[in-house]
């Protein structure tokens, strides 16, 4: 009998992974690495209940940390099958896990040399020396459409609409000549945002559904992305301040990188220096010019635009910063400018050295536009916080916070209720993943109430059975 495990994005929305087991073959769904809270940080350093090396492959939805992060820990531990990705994915993966080894080796080094650290000798999960293993298994698979990793394990996908690349996947399991479809949402992008297409529902009847409930409980805050950005920028630019935005290099990078140069083409801001903080966001904001497939119709146009020289990803005055020190330096400019830099939920990375620096000056503003998962930094400033702990001690927060849900990569309440509807079939069993427990126990109502299917919230290291 085939069975399903949640290894993580149970409960929580960081985490991903579903361990199947079908035909005596065992197949993994994404590989993400948890976030938040150091409870969720601590399970990063815990053994997988399987053997790694019993695993006979793994398919990759999308390239987001939480999603692929733990690759090289499955590798380290034994794991040697294919990864089936597609070649954004693979691409996107690639810098992202080189970088996210070089920021846990500078993290851990600096809570060593600060001693901050609730451990007493911060050790990185993994290092750069762990991710080439990890490369050389990644297989490409097609963007969209049927692929074949096994004879019981045959895929589908489709864009998801979330970041470059991502993907909801339909997997029909044959095990003893019974067939059985299995569909994971996936994250799902929100619909009508610039640059990538609308996410797409899967077209099969599915037996069973695992979707995400990243805000299962609500819509994004109403209002245009683009008059709202506008207001906040202009309003801190008049006032001397500056704008912090904590966001990861992939995806809402180029969101904002988007809009801040359509509002400057539109006369709309002034054209302030926009500093992007992070040693990869230029290759990954290449890869999102690179793969055509992904790009909705509004964004070929603004391509095609200026004899096809243009080039809707870049503000007029953009500024990279690749070492450290150039980081530090952002420290001395004291004239209005936009902070772009990671970590999205502040969490870790350079972003807290321009929050230190910034976050007690009334003048300034920070943006949040990604999801905020609980025990973050992100959350506390989100709810208020009136100081936030940064590199062992409690920095004042006077800054302006701004919430934009508008910016978010993911679907509000109601457009994973619109993706849902577009089923061609209810699902006989429906798991609800990827949202903290409030939030997937407000879909289970909502898709109860809606469409009158039984559906049951994850959890964490449960095992069910599919097709029973
Ligand atoms: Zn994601």
């Amino acid at each position: 009998m085939a069975k399903l495990t949640f290894l993580g994005a149970a409960g929580c929305v960081t985490g991903s992974k579903y361990l199947i087991e079908a035909a005596g073959k065992r197949l993994l769904l994404d590989c993400g690495i948890f976030q938040g809270s150091p409870e969720l940080g601590d399970r990063n350093y815990q053994p997988l209940s399987i053997d790694p090396k019993s695993i006979d492959y793994a398919v990759l939805t999308h390239a987001h940390l939480d999603h692929t992060g733990w690759l090289p820990c499955l590798v380290k531990a034994g794991f040697k099958g294919p990864i089936y990705a597609n070649p954004a994915t693979i691409d996107l993966t690639t810098i992202l896990l080189k970088d996210s080894a070089h920021l846990q080796e500078e993290d851990a080094l600096h809570a060593q040399q600060h001693g901050y650290s609730r451990h007493a000798n911060p050790r990185p999960l993994y290092v750069a020396a762990d991710v080439d293993p990890v490369l050389k298994l990644l297989k490409p698979a097609p963007r969209t459409g049927a692929f074949a990793v096994s004879a019981e394990f045959q895929f589908v996908a489709y864009d998801a609409g979330h970041i470059l690349g991502s993907t909801s996947l339909e997997l029909t399991i044959t095990e003893s000549g019974k067939k059985i479809v299995v569909v994971f949402s996936g994250d799902i992008g929100q619909y009508d945002q610039p640059i990538l297409k609308n996410p797409t529902t899967p077209s099969s009847n599915a037996d069973v559904l695992l979707c995400e409930s990243t805000y299962g409980d609500r819509d994004h805050e109403a209002g245009n992305a683009s008059e709202l950005l506008a207001a906040v920028v202009n309003r801190v630019a008049q006032r001397g301040g500056s704008i912090v935005i904590p966001a990861f290099a992939v995806g809402r990078t180029q969101t904002f990188m988007y809009y801040l140069r359509e509002l400057e083409d539109q006369q709309k801001i002034p054209h302030l220096p926009v500093y992007v903080d992070s040693p990869m966001a230029l290759s990954a904001t290449d890869l999102y010019v690179k793969y055509r497939e992904d790009h909705d119709e509004r964004f070929v146009q603004l391509e095609s635009g200026n004899g096809g020289k243009g080039d809707p990803l870049n503000v007029h005055e953009f500024h990279l910063t690749r070492t450290t020190d150039q980081s530090k330096a952002i420290n001395n400019v004291k004239t209005p400018c936009i902070i772009i830099s990671a970590s999205g939920m502040v969490s870790g990375g350079r972003v807290l050295h321009h929050l230190e620096q910034r976050l007690p000056d009334p003048r300034n503003a920070v943006i949040l536009a990604g999801f905020q998962a609980q025990g973050t930094r992100g959350r506390a400033l989100q709810e208020g916080a009136k100081t936030l702990r940064l590199f062992g001690h409690d920095v004042l927060v006077k800054a302006e916070i701004v919430v934009m849900g508008q910016f978010s990569a993911h679907a509000g309440k109601s457009e994973l209720l619109r993706w849902l509807t577009a089923l061609p079939a209810p699902p006989k069993q429906t798991y609800l993943t990827h949202g903290e427990p409030g939030a997937a126990q407000a879909l289970q109502r909502a898709i109860q109430d809606k469409f009158q299917w039984k559906a049951a919230v994850a959890r964490y290291l449960d095992t069910v059975a599919l097709g029973a």
